[in-house]
């Protein structure tokens, strides 16, 4: 096969889960109405240590209780309400609920982070970053437990506006993570000007490659550039135990999937580490 079709499996396997569903249909009243009423709803999966089985984190990820439809994946609306004038104030939404449930983590003894998502987009306003540094100095949660998760594709689009923006908040202490690496364009160029410190390797890549000699390839040099570059690794979708073990041979840092743990609504989070903590913690330690 050619390079060229290699690549495009990979493309097709990063946008195979958001390119079938046909959703409900939803507008911006629906938007507006739900950010008053509160219908957004953060939920939170685990990110955990390859080396030990430790929990370090977890990944916010938006749902939409939505009152005709139930409970909305972000497949649903997250490109619509990226595209609106919303986006900020639902980031700011979600940041708010990962705050108040960072802070009940941390005073029960689990000094957990928390990644946020935000697009590339709205922080070509500067006035997002401005709120999300105000809101978390305010909420007494030091600022490098906060990691904001940039889609890669989008940080391309608005790279000029947004590198200031960035560089401000990783001088604050922010975390800030390249979300879907490998999925998007001239990736290893935008690495040497984006100042991030952890790389998200997508499940696209992660998936395949206890199966896929390609693939493996192609996360080993993922992995590669990460630590020359020194930057944090999380490989996500991690859904089996060939892919933990696999991962955890090739040196990555952390992995976050179904293996270990669906999202969770974040008053879930204790009660699963509580009664999960044996079993992930013999994965740190498990040999092959
Ligand atoms: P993402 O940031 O790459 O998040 C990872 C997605 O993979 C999540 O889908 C998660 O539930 C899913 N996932 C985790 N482990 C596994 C696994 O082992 N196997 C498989 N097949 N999937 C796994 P989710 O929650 O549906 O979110 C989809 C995307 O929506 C996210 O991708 C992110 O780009 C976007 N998103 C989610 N929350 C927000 C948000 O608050 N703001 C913005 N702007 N985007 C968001
Ligand atoms: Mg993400
Ligand atoms: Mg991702
Ligand atoms: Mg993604």
């Amino acid at each position: 096969a050619s390079s060229l079709s290699r690549f495009s499996v990979v493309q097709q396997r990063a946008e195979h889960n958001d390119s079938q569903v046909a959703g409900p249909q939803l507008d911006e009243q629906d938007i507006q109405r739900a950010l008053r009423e509160g219908e957004f709803v953060a939920y939170f999966q685990p990110k955990v240590s390859l080396l030990d089985g430790q929990l370090k984190g977890v990944e916010a990820l938006i749902r939409w209780q939505h009152p005709q439809h139930g409970l909305l994946a972000p497949v649903h609306f997250i490109e619509m309400v990226e595209r609106s004038q919303y986006i900020s104030e639902v980031t700011l939404q979600m940041l708010d609920m990962s705050l108040q449930h960072c802070r009940r983590w941390h005073d029960a003894g689990l000094p957990l982070n928390f990644s946020i998502n935000v697009s590339a987009r709205s922080l070509a306003d500067s006035k997002l970053a401005d709120a999300i540094i105000e809101r978390v100095m305010a909420s007494g949660i030091p600022t490098h437990h906060v990691i904001l998760e940039i889609t890669e594709s989008a940080i391309m689009v608005d790279l000029g506006i947004t590198l200031g923006t960035l560089a401000r908040l990783r001088l604050k202490g922010f975390g800030l993570s390249v979300d879907d690496y490998g999925t998007g364009f001239s990736c290893m160029l935008q690495l040497s000007r984006v100042p991030c410190s952890e790389l998200k390797v997508d499940r696209a890549f992660v998936n395949g490659a206890s199966q896929s000699l390609h693939l493996r390839i192609l996360l080993e040099s993922a992995l590669d550039i990460a630590r020359k570059l020194n930057l944090h690794v999380v490989a996500e979708g991690v859904e089996t135990r060939e892919d933990w073990l696999l991962l955890r041979n090739l040196g990555c840092g952390e992995a976050q999937g179904y293996f270990v743990a669906k999202p969770m609504p974040g008053e879930a989070l204790l009660p699963w580490w509580r009664a999960n903590r044996e079993r992930v913690q013999l994965l740190g330690i498990a040999v092959e």
